[in-house]
């Protein structure tokens, strides 16, 4: 099933909502990364956080999403466009197994203490950074306390990944539900009604809901318009020549040595672990800083 995502506004125009199903996606993320359950986890809801919210910035723009904490996992990062796509890592993919008192994969205790940066880079001008501390580790919390915090916008954020016995993917997904200027009372309490009966956004991606189908959920009682469906995917821009320009950027006659040794210098992109080899007649057509 191809992953997708749906943003809608109430007619009331009071509340706009995104879903997302991003099973496809996390699971090429793990693959790729060899992630372990719990850094699968910790990583397909950013991942997920972040195609949302990509969805919400002008065309061009990107948002980088970095995880700060000082948990097993290391830093995580999750980087979305308004066009559907996304790449991350987790700079410790194969932490202990940690589980919490319910049993079920302690994303927060991984992520642990610390900050959740958030970069919104446009196109040609400079990006903008701001940061707020983590005050759960589960991502989603995470991430409506930046928007309370940050934006000051009252949002509601649900993100969830269900893993396999044999470790793959079994569903992925999340959404953002926000209330917009001049929300009248009763649809604050509305949507605080409807949310209360929501257990988790990744079980509704098992039973096989659409995006549309948990937005119906999420925002009964209102009549609201799909403004936009897209196609999402795991997609890295990382080529040669950007890579290229990276190695300029270190010492010359380190590199020199390495090829010296090893016949060749390997950069490893971080993203989509793909290897680019730069052999010495390829380093000497680079300019050095
Ligand atoms: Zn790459």
């Amino acid at each position: 099933m191809q992953d997708y995502l749906i943003r809608a506004l109430t007619t009331n125009k009071e509340i706009r909502a995104l879903a997302v199903r991003s099973t496809a996606l996390v699971e090429e993320a793990r693959k790729s990364h060899n992630t372990s359950p719990v850094a699968t986890a910790a990583l397909g809801r950013a991942l997920s956080g972040a195609l949302l919210m990509g969805s919400m910035i002008k065309g061009g723009d990107e948002i980088k999403l970095i995880f700060e904490g000082d948990g097993p996992l290391g830093r995580i990062i999750a980087e979305a466009n308004q066009h559907g796509e996304v790449r991350g890592y987790v700079n410790n993919p194969q932490p202990p197994l940690q589980l919490n008192m319910e049993g079920k994969l302690d994303v927060a205790a991984a992520i642990g203490h610390g900050q959740l940066r958030v970069v919104k880079s446009k196109l040609l001008k400079s990006s903008y950074e701001s940061s707020v501390p983590l005050v759960s580790g589960e991502i989603a919390e995470d991430l409506t306390y930046y928007y309370a915090q940050s934006e000051q916008t009252p949002s509601a954020v649900g993100l969830g990944v269900l893993v396999n016995k044999d470790l793959s993917v079994k569903a992925a997904g999340g959404f953002i539900i926000q209330l917009l200027p001049g929300a009248k009372e009763e649809t604050i309490n509305t949507l605080e009604a409807n949310l209360k009966e929501i257990s988790s956004v990744s079980r509704f991606v098992e039973e096989g809901k659409t995006p549309e189908e948990i937005l119906d959920i999420l925002l009964a009682g209102f009549d609201f318009r799909i403004m936009e469906r897209k196609e999402v995917e795991y997609k890295c821009k990382c080529d040669r020549e950007r890579i290229a320009v990276l190695l300029s950027s270190f010492d010359k006659k380190e590199i020199e040595e390495i090829i010296e040794k090893e016949g060749k210098v390997e950069v490893r992109c971080h993203f989509c672990n793909q290897i680019y080899e730069f052999s010495l007649a390829d380093i000497n057509k680079l300019e050095f800083d």
